[in-house]
């Protein structure tokens, strides 16, 4: 059996995997403004992207992404006010990955990587994978929950953009997104729309509810303009090889 997603394979082919060696990446996104340049689905697309090269890599399967995530903040995302932001409330989103979760271990597909696209979901998904493992009560269940932008180092990021590269925080619909979008599908990014932008105000506090003062009207939140295909590739290629370790280190 060649194929990579669990949604093509039959329940026969599935019975076989159960309390196997085989394991499912599960990808969460969201959809949510990425500046006027990059599309709504970009977190989706790229851990989705990611988790079909594991899959090749590894013999994994991917189950189908979750394309929605909790809420973009305004000092790392920029908010929701913009056209096409659709966002879950907390407690969904951790009810809707604890029921994947906990279906999937329910049937014994019990080495599991939650991959994570979108910064704000962070401790949701921990969340929802503890109360899966529980509610499943599988003794033999391993889940590993990873964010695709804490995998890499810093220096790496540095390696590609030099002095431009001011850390992750500020990376939302930047040049580290659009560099990934340029290398997964090129087609996708309206590169007569790029432009480098900044918040307007930052505070190490948050204010509800959100205030317009502190987003730039663009969505971008840093210098967009380093990006290229080149670097998306090589940043990929990081990512893959990451994940790919993680895997050995805990699965095998
Ligand atoms: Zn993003
Ligand atoms: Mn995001």
């Amino acid at each position: 059996m060649n194929r990579t997603q669990l949604s093509e394979i039959s329940w026969e082919d599935f019975s076989c995997l159960a309390g196997g060696r085989k394991g499912v990446v599960l990808p969460v996104g969201s959809l949510e403004q990425h500046g006027p340049h990059l599309p709504l689905g970009t977190d989706t697309l790229i851990v989705e992207a990611v988790a079909q090269r594991i899959a090749e890599e590894t013999g994994w399967l991917v189950a189908p992404p979750l394309s929605y995530g909790y809420k973009p903040q305004p000092g790392s995302s920029g908010g929701n006010s913009f056209p096409g932001t659709c966002s879950l409330d907390g407690h969904t989103l951790i009810l809707l990955v604890k029921d994947v979760v906990r279906e999937l271990l329910r049937h014994r597909l019990q080495r599991i990587m939650v991959l994570d696209g979108h910064y704000e979901n962070s401790l949701f998904l921990n969340e929802a994978v503890d109360l899966a493992i529980r509610e499943s009560n599988c003794k033999d269940a391993k889940v590993v929950v990873a964010r695709w932008f804490e995998l890499v180092p810093n220096d790496f990021f540095k390696e590609l953009f030099a002095d431009d590269f001011q850390g992750m925080a500020l990376e939302h619909a930047s040049k580290v997104e659009t560099s990934l979008v340029l290398a997964i599908n090129e087609d996708l990014v309206k590169k007569d729309k790029m432009r480098d932008d900044a918040p307007l105000r930052r505070e190490n506090y948050v204010v509800l509810p959100e205030q317009p003062e502190f987003i730039p009207r663009s969505g971008v939140l840093t210098g967009v303009f380093p990006a290229s295909k080149d670097r998306g590739q090589r940043l990929f290629q990081r990512i893959v090889e990451e994940c790919v370790k993680i895997l050995k280190k805990e699965f095998s």
